[in-house]
């Protein structure tokens, strides 16, 4: 060797030796020809006597394949292996147990030389754990949908201002309950897809509605403001306000932006949400209870007809226990069949001979005695009990004027109406379920006559296909309630109905009301020129009678005819009736 090559030699050697990296220099068959410290002070704990003589043997405990690994190299070399992972035990200097990791990479260097690299990965693994644990952390607390904070944030946040508020007696705060109203239809009519992306874009616009307004600001300015909570429901924590009002201006233009059309895809899509508002004054309890409030306070918006918000107050609970108690006893009476159907005739206003009878349901409640529909069929609605409770209705239904062609013949009723909800229409295969009872039943389609309401065909092509479906099976369809809402005369031509019923509202102000005498008169022209016919609700006084008759209503119901009786009464009045005709 030259003074200069075993002077860079001397050098190599000094550069190994102070390595932080452990370098072994090995035989074929593992047997060491150089280690530097490193090397020796990570591997000794293998080898509890000391001799480290042969890699493979010292690792043969933790890592058994590295020796065959070698064998099946490469003759001229390459890498063995990457870094192969080992953890070992070893007691330190204050007979503490640990367990560090290393990592060894192995090259053969050529046909007689294997090098093994050695270093100490356990800070790195503790930092890569620690990265985690917090995605971990950072998954439980983010709703993977929306990327929206989930509901363990916010009750954390309600648990904060709740805890702010009872040591700062000046500091304000208020919980908005954001809730979709009837977000299922979405779903139903346009498809989930529609519905997911719809969902990230409220909580988007719920963001863009809270921080734009200086006197409110979110939690932590680096997290977005909107948690979502559920489904279609959304919480707003509002820290650091001003003053109480300001509760009822972020509500406000929370209901406002949300009213306002989103872009989905191609397609603008149509929601709005009620809101239930927690001020701090009546955050009284847990973080549970709080919200728990602000969701009574939705379910009163809602009732209300949604696109509203309310402030919680302590009453709403006692009514919300009551309409609890009500659910539950519903899921009873439907199981112990305490709901029965009551009938209402429908006359020809020309002669007054019954020519149709609606179906209108009734509950016999054990200890509330009768309970009239408007009391329950919201419940019924928003529990999801409404498909039982509305097959029900249909069946028997259809059973009854089957009853009643068998035993009157031609003096029977010629059509059965029967109202039908919202959800019913939107549940899966409802038209089946229609084709079905009346298989089960008997009845011939053309005797049976559906009824919804303006606001439940309005503007909605998903619904208006399903009453095109409907109408195939050869049954006829009645607009209910017409007058009170959504559509117009104008769009009667769009609905496929065959019947308008004019609402009690108008009908009950003929006399006095030129306006509504003028409406119905309308509505009945434009009703014939579309080929449909007209029943006028609600009809008490002769009077009444008299003018609906010179405006050509088709039909006509009301006190003025009769109630609604059970099927049996029903049976006798009907009899009495062509006997008195
Ligand atoms: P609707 O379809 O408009 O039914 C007519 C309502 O007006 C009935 O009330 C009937 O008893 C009442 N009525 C009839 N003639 C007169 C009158 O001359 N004067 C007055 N003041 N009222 C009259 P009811 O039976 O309490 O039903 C209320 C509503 O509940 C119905 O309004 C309908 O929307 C709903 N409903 C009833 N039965 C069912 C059902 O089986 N399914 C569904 N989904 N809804 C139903
Ligand atoms: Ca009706
Ligand atoms: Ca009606």
């Amino acid at each position: 060797m030259t003074a200069d090559a075993s002077g860079a030699y001397d050098a190599l050697i000094q550069f190994l030796y102070q390595a932080p990296i452990g370098l072994v220099q090995t035989r074929l068959d593992g047997e060491i020809t150089m280690i530097n410290p490193m090397s020796a002070q990570l591997l000794m704990p293998l080898v509890p006597d000391g001799n480290l003589l042969n890699l493979f043997d010292a690792l043969a405990p933790v890592a058994p394949q590295l020796r065959r690994l070698a064998e099946l190299a490469d003759m001229d070399g390459g890498v063995i292996c990457e870094s192969l992972r080992v953890e070992l035990r070893r007691t330190d200097s204050q007979g503490r147990e640990t367990t560090p990791t290393i990592a060894i990479r192995l090259v053969r260097l050529d046909r007689t030389t294997l090098v093994a690299s050695v270093s100490d990965v356990t800070q790195s693994i503790r930092g890569e754990r620690q990265r985690l644990a917090l995605e971990l952390r950072d998954a439980a607390r983010i709703d993977t949908l929306t990327g929206l904070p989930n509901r363990v944030v916010a009750m954390e946040r309600i648990a904060d201002a709740l805890a702010t508020a009872s040591t700062v007696p000046e500091y304000l705060f208020a919980v908005l309950y954001v809730d979709c109203d009837r977000f299922e239809r979405v779903n139903v009519t346009l498809g989930s897809q529609v519905g997911d992306e719809l969902l990230r874009l409220i909580g988007g616009r719920l963001n863009a509605t809270v921080r734009s307004d200086d006197g409110v600001s979110a939690p932590d300015s680096s997290e977005p403001a909107a948690a979502r909570i559920g489904g279609d429901q959304f919480v707003l924590v509002v820290q650091g306000m001003r003053e109480t009002s300001d509760a009822h201006s972020v509500a406000q233009r929370v209901v406002d932006a949300l009213a306002k059309p989103f872009a989905v895809g191609e397609r603008l899509v149509h929601i709005t949400a009620s809101v239930g508002v927690v001020l701090r004054a009546q955050a009284v309890g847990d973080p549970e209870e709080v919200l728990l409030n602000a969701n009574v306070a939705v379910h009163e918006a809602k009732r209300a007809g949604g696109a509203r918000y309310d402030l919680f107050e302590p009453q709403m609970k006692e009514r919300a226990s009551l309409l609890g108690t009500l659910e539950s006893d519903l899921r009873r009476a439907l199981a112990e069949g305490q709901l029965f159907v009551v009938y209402q005739p429908i006359v020809g206003m020309a002669d007054g001979v019954c020519v149709s009878v609606e179906a209108l349901v009734r509950w016999r409640h054990p200890v509330r005695g009768i309970v009239p529909p408007a009391e329950f069929i919201g419940i019924a609605e928003e529990t999801g009990q409404i498909a039982v409770l509305g097959e029900f209705v249909l069946f028997e239904s259809c059973t009854r004027l089957v009853a009643w062609q068998r035993e009157m013949g031609a003096l029977a009723p010629r059509t059965i109406c029967v109202n039908l909800s919202r959800a019913q229409l939107l549940g899966a295969s409802f038209t089946a379920k229609v084709r079905d009872t009346l298989r089960a039943s008997g009845l011939a389609p053309q005797c049976l006559q559906l009824e919804i309401t303006e606001s439940l065909a309005a503007q909605d092509s998903g619904v208006i296909a399903q009453l095109h479906e409907l109408k195939a099976l050869g049954i006829t369809l009645a607009l209910d309630d017409f007058g009170t809402g959504y559509s117009s005369l104008s769009s009667l031509d769009e609905l496929p109905v065959d019947v308008v019923k004019i609402d009690r509202s108008f009908v009950c102000r003929v006399e006095s009301s030129p306006h509504h005498r003028v409406l119905i008169e309308a509505t009945v022209m434009v009703a014939r020129s579309l080929g449909m016919t007209t029943v006028a609700e609600g009809i008490e006084t002769a009077a009444q009678f008299s003018v609906l008759q010179r405006l050509r209503c088709d039909k006509g119901q009301g006190y003025l005819f009769a109630k609604p009786m059970t099927h049996d009464v029903f049976a006798e009045w009907l009899l009495r009736d062509t006997a008195l005709a």
